[in-house]
C-alpha cells in the first residue's frame, strides 16, 4: 500500500519514510504477543499540506491475519 495522492488536498508531491523515536515506530497486535515481534509503520507525508498516511508492513499483517484464521475467526 502507498500514498500516490493527498487525501486532503490532492497534492501528489508525496514523501515517503520513517516516523522516528529511539528507533523505527512498529504495531505490535494484541493478539500477537510474545514471541511475535511488531510490524514496521512506513509513512507517507504530503509536502503540500504535512497531512501523513501510514501503512503496516505487509508481512506483519499476513501474520495477523493467519493468527486470526488459527484461532477460527473470519479473515
Ligand atoms: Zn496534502
Amino acid at each position: 500500500m502507498t500514498m500516490e495522492t493527498c487525501p486532503k488536498c490532492s497534492s501528489s508531491k508525496i514523501e515517503v519514510g520513517w516516523i522516528l523515536s529511539a528507533g523505527k515506530i512498529a504495531f505490535r497486535s494484541d493478539r500477537l504477543p510474545y514471541p511475535f515481534t511488531g510490524g514496521n509503520v512506513r509513512t507517507y507525508v504530503c509536502l503540500d499540506c504535512g497531512y501523513t498516511e501510514s501503512y503496516i508492513d505487509a508481512k506483519y499483517l499476513e501474520k495477523i491475519k493467519s493468527k486470526l484464521a488459527s484461532d477460527g475467526e473470519p479473515s
